[in-house]
């Protein structure tokens, strides 16, 4: 839930899900609907989606993994997590190689390869499993991601206090510091101009499902294809712009009046979506963009009655 989302966001989140899924077998039985309900203001749904299913694949097995293969396994699973939760729960001698060691280790190392590139990735890990102690796998993957957040961060590390400095390649060297972790050079994000066409009849409005695949799978959003021949009401809100990591979203948002709900329900079918009322709308899974604007269109709406 944290991956990528800001503490103070995930936090009610966390309670959130706690609350209406207490355990492991409540999440796999719940709907996937319900399960992106709760999700919906954190951003990055494909989580909540292999987390729905890892659950399922743990509540069908009867129990958690006890093996690090095991947990690799699982749905939404990465390397990271699973050597995390091996080391630290199970006591399994592997790495656990988040951003914080990436950057420890290769600025010890000197490292010239991108860190993130699959290269980088694996000459870190063979690194970090070297040097792991098999004892205390768990204790010492914690050590390395501590003394990357307190004492190597990225803008100024605390080489001085560091107990790694004597054989560090880069302490106390003002340009290796600023030049490592290497990176990939990052893909510049597209520019995607959304025309949202709000079309509504009394309190039912239109709305579509969203594919499984591709951004803001499965939820619920407005139509972008305008009706023809229907009352128009002109732009209900200013343009917003909203950023995603690799999109940049200029959305815009017409209204329309449909003359009838037959109107209004024939439309629906030629987008492939449903007409349904305000409220319902607002229990489904939405993306952030359209929670941020819902009310306020519902109002400009009412006062243009
Ligand atoms: S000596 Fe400096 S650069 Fe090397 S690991 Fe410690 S804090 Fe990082």
């Amino acid at each position: 839930m944290l991956q990528q989302t800001r503490v103070q966001t995930g936090i009610p989140k966390w309670h959130l899900f706690m609350d209406l899924f207490p355990t492991v077998g409540d999440l796999a039985a719940a709907s996937e609907d319900d399960v992106m309900k709760a999700w919906e203001g954190l951003g990055y749904y494909r989580r909540a989606r292999l987390l729905h299913q890892a659950a399922k694949a743990i509540d069908e097995a009867g129990d958690f993994p006890d093996t690090h293969s095991g947990w690799l396994a699982l749905p939404g699973v990465g390397p990271y997590t699973s050597a995390a939760i091996a080391s630290i729960g199970l006591n399994v001698p592997v790495a656990a190689v988040d951003g914080n060691v990436q950057r420890v280790l290769s600025r010890w190392a000197g490292m010239s390869e991108p860190v993130d590139a699959p290269e980088g990735a694996k000459e870190i890990q063979r690194l970090a499993d070297a040097l792991l102690d098999p004892e205390h796998p768990g204790d010492h993957n914690q050590a390395v991601m501590e003394l990357g957040a307190l004492l190597c961060s990225p803008r100024s590390p605390n080489c001085q206090a560091c107990p790694l400095a004597s054989d560090c390649s880069s302490a106390h060297q003002p340009e290796a510091l600023e030049r490592l972790p290497v990176k990939k050079k990052k893909k510049k994000a597209t520019l995607w101009h959304l025309h949202w066409h709000i079309v509504t009849c009394g309190d039912q409005v239109v709305a579509l499902q969203r594919p499984s695949t591709g951004i803001w799978p499965t939820m619920w959003v407005f139509p972008e294809s305008p009706p023809d021949a229907m009352s128009a009401l002109g732009e209900l809100h200013e343009p917003v712009t909203h950023l995603l990591t690799h999109k940049r979203i200029e959305a815009q948002f017409t209204g329309h009046r449909a003359p009838t709900i037959q109107a209004l329900e024939s439309f629906a079918e030629s987008v492939g979506g449903t007409a349904m009322s305000w409220e319902v709308l607002g229990q489904k899974a939405r993306p952030r963009l359209m929670t941020k604007v819902f009310d306020e269109l519902l109002s400009v709406l009412q006062r243009r009655e």
